[in-house]
């Protein structure tokens, strides 16, 4: 089955607010097999709001609503759909008496324009609100089935979940939606998908989309079918693929974050960590902290910003930093040697480089940073140049010293005395 959805309300057309009650939304209704092929989001307006619904009911077979319930003159939801369909709006009288002993529960008397919010089209069903008073409406019409929801998420989604969910239940065919994600550090979208495209092209009924997100990639596999063992040998088959296209750049075949799969790491190889950061500005600490349990593998970081800083802190030779500049591989390995050696760690990051706007020459341009990885067996480094701003730039880094981490436990071999990261195979972060 396939849905569209409508986003009612003129505030979603400003830059202050965004839609969000249809990511919920989506994601419920792919949890049914069913998919959504077009949201609209539309202003108060009934001119404009009845043009959204006529299109949607002559696409698709199911259409749900959100906004534009409220009890004010902006609210044009109800009456719009009413006209368009040719029914007349009715008051219900138990809606105005539930919308009264609502307000009188606060101790407030209905204020007459909320009598609006008991207008139902006839021949639909009004749908209960306990957490606001806009009731919700159900409608079928030539075959076509239409929710009107609550703008607000509050009031939304509990109202989606207890009252529509189960009136789609009873229709839907047992086509589910499949999914898998692949995530890629280090490659730009282009020369992914100029790798890939000949594998998944050839999976003609798989929805495979490459989006570029900060620092990474991500390729989305999706599969709509009743047939769960088809599914999943289709999307393990393209998978493989994929893994021989892009080997170790895979880091995750089920969505996971970078940071989640270096926890892994750490926590299977029984492996710490510690991090001196200068152009990041604690931004890998925060990282390597930011999922539950990460006291386990993360001892510490210190943000060394100047040079005395570096030196006093960290132990990075003043020469060091004298003779070759701050932003230079051997301040990197410095940094990543000094803070594994004060911290006891297993490994030690060092990150130094340019964040810009300012800063930079034309030998070491903005977006020069340059990363260090000690450990056991000794230390790395990757010297890199970031494309974009600031943002950009300090993320990128953060997320190439993770994947250095990655990347160690693939081919630098364990720690001493820890295990063998079981199921870590190449290619399969
Ligand atoms: P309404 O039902 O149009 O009176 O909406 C009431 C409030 O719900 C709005 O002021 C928004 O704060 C919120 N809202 C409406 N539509 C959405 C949406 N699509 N996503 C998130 N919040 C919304
Ligand atoms: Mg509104």
């Amino acid at each position: 089955m396939k849905a569209e959805i409508i986003a009612v309300g003129s505030e979603l057309l400003t830059p202050d607010r965004v839609d969000t009650n249809s990511l919920f939304l989506t994601e419920e209704l792919n949890k049914l097999g069913i998919e959504v092929v077009r949201k609209t989001i539309v202003g108060d307006d009934r001119q404009l709001l009845a043009d959204a619904f006529r299109g949607a009911l002559q696409r698709v077979e199911l259409v749900i609503a959100s906004g534009g319930l409220g009890p004010t003159e902006d609210d044009l939801t109800r009456e719009t759909l009413a006209e368009l369909l040719g029914r007349h709006l009715r008051r219900d009288d138990a809606i105005v008496r539930a919308i009264e002993a609502r307000f009188r529960s606060f101790g407030r008397e209905m204020p007459r324009i909320n009598v609006r919010q008991a207008m139902v089209p006839e021949g639909a069903e009004a749908l209960d609100n306990p957490r606001g008073t806009a009731p919700g409406l159900w409608l079928e019409d030539a075959g076509r089935m239409l929710a009107l929801l609550p703008g607000p998420p509050r009031e939304l989604k509990p109202m989606f979940l207890e009252q529509i969910v189960p009136r789609l239940m009873r229709r839907v065919s047992g086509v589910r939606m499949f999914h898998r994600e692949l995530r890629v550090a280090g490659m730009g979208e282009s020369h992914v998908e100029q790798l890939i495209a000949p594998i998944y092209k050839r999976y003609a009924d798989v929805n495979t989309t490459v989006l570029a997100a900060p620092g990474e990639v991500q390729i989305h596999l999706r599969l709509w079918t009743a047939d769960a063992r088809h599914a999943e040998k289709t999307l393990g088959e393209i998978t493989a693929g994929l893994q021989l296209a892009l080997g170790e750049r895979i880091f995750t075949t089920r969505g996971e974050s970078l940071e989640a799969v270096v926890a892994q790491l750490l926590t299977l190889n029984n492996a710490t960590i510690a991090a001196a950061e200068s152009c990041t500005g604690g931004l890998l600490a925060q990282r390597l902290t930011s999922l539950a349990g990460s006291s386990a593998y993360f001892l510490g970081g210190v943000v060394c910003y100047s040079n005395e800083l570096k030196t006093a802190w960290v132990d990075v030779p003043a020469e060091t930093i004298q003779a070759k500049g701050a932003v230079s591989s051997e301040v990197a390995v410095a940094l990543a040697e000094g803070i594994r050696r004060s911290a006891g760690s297993t490994l030690g990051l060092g990150i130094t480089g340019i964040a810009g706007p300012g800063g930079g020459s034309e030998e070491k341009p903005v977006g020069t940073v340059h990363i260090g990885l000690a450990g056991p067996a000794g230390v790395k480094a990757r010297a890199l140049l970031f494309p974009g701003d600031r943002e950009a730039i300090r993320w990128q880094a953060s997320q190439i010293a993770l994947d250095m981490v990655r990347v160690h436990f693939l081919y630098g071999g364990p720690a001493p005395g820890s295990l063998q990261a079981s199921g870590q195979e190449p290619g399969r972060g």
